[in-house]
């Protein structure tokens, strides 16, 4: 098997597009995963490890866009004011091992519907940034990014070069059942984002459906009929619960039966709305 070790992103695009069997290795929590267990056996692994530009993050116009090569650790460490759905959702991934190498776009590589990053990413209205040495820079929302169960929207020759979100303008929260408290796969989880200045309310369902997905019926009812200056009407709250799980489309595994998800997704977004929403309250009345 090569081995590729480019070490700007020109050198990593043009690898890429000259040998598009080869596969883009950042953190190898999945990767190394896969080919101890002989899951997968690449022509070649493009280490992406030596492009320091990749594990930067900024503020470019007023979007927090987030280097392919930017840790857990770092999104935990550096970006919970910025980005807290986010930051919530990567203290839960693994173990500090794991989220000293993973990457929020290496979990966009693998796409597994269970991927801890993709619900918030969803419910903040994020952009895969994604570049071919061909044909450029390509945006890619990420409710367009997810295509089935660990496939995406990424074509043989591009890379992802950045994740871009709007900083949050309200609450946020990520939630996740597992069967334990740490290093666990996701049995399903859920995010919540407020973007009070549109009146709108972001969702992202993880882990029951083939791919992570938005409810979008519950993000319309809300959109309709939330009262944005007064305390949560029970009755909407519970209809905006029902939407979500409805949203839902698990299948039974050895993580959790259908059932099971499909009540589990309704719990969590009536809690995290409601937790979202008592902050957004208190901010109003602070
Ligand atoms: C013990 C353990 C616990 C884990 N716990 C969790 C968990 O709690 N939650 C969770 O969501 N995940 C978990 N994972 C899975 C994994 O850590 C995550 O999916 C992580 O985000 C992968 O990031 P990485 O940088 O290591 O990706 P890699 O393994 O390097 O790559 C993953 C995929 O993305 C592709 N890729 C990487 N970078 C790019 C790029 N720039 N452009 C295009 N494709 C790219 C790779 O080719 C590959 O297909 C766990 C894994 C292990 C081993």
């Amino acid at each position: 098997m090569d081995f590729l070790r480019p070490t700007t992103w020109a050198q990593a695009l043009a690898a890429k597009a000259d040998r598009p069997g080869a596969l883009p290795v950042q953190g190898g929590t999945d990767v190394m995963v896969e080919i101890n267990f002989d899951v997968r056996r690449p022509e070649a692994l493009l280490d992406l490890n030596q492009v320091a530009e990749l594990r930067e993050w900024g503020m470019t116009d007023g979007i927090c866009r987030i280097g392919a090569g930017v840790t857990y650790a770092t999104v935990v460490d550096e970006l919970g004011g910025v980005l807290p759905g986010l930051a919530q959702a990567a203290r839960t991934v693994g173990s500090p091992q794991i989220r000293n190498r993973g990457t929020v776009a290496g979990n966009l590589g693998a796409a597994s519907p269970a991927g801890d990053s993709h619900p918030p990413l969803l419910a903040a209205g994020a952009v895969v940034e994604v570049e071919s040495r061909e044909r450029g820079t390509r945006l890619i929302p990420a409710a367009e990014f997810y295509l089935g169960v660990k496939r995406n929207a990424l074509e043989p020759d591009e890379l992802i070069r950045a994740v871009r979100v709007e900083p949050a303008q309200g609450p946020q929260y990520f939630s996740k059942v597992g069967t334990r408290n740490a290093m666990v796969i996701a049995v399903c989880s859920f995010a919540v984002a407020l973007h009070p200045g549109e009146r709108r309310v972001g969702t992202g369902i993880g882990s029951a459906a083939p791919t992570p997905r938005r409810a979008l019926e519950a993000e319309a009812l809300l959109a309709r009929e939330l009262d944005w200056h007064a305390p949560l009407d029970p009755a909407l709250l519970a209809r905006f619960g029902e939407l979500c799980a409805r949203a839902a489309a698990p299948i039974d595994d050895v993580r959790g039966t259908a059932a099971y998800r499909v009540h589990a997704v309704g719990v969590m977004a009536r809690r995290t709305l409601t937790w979202a929403w008592n902050d957004h309250l208190a901010r109003r009345a602070a």
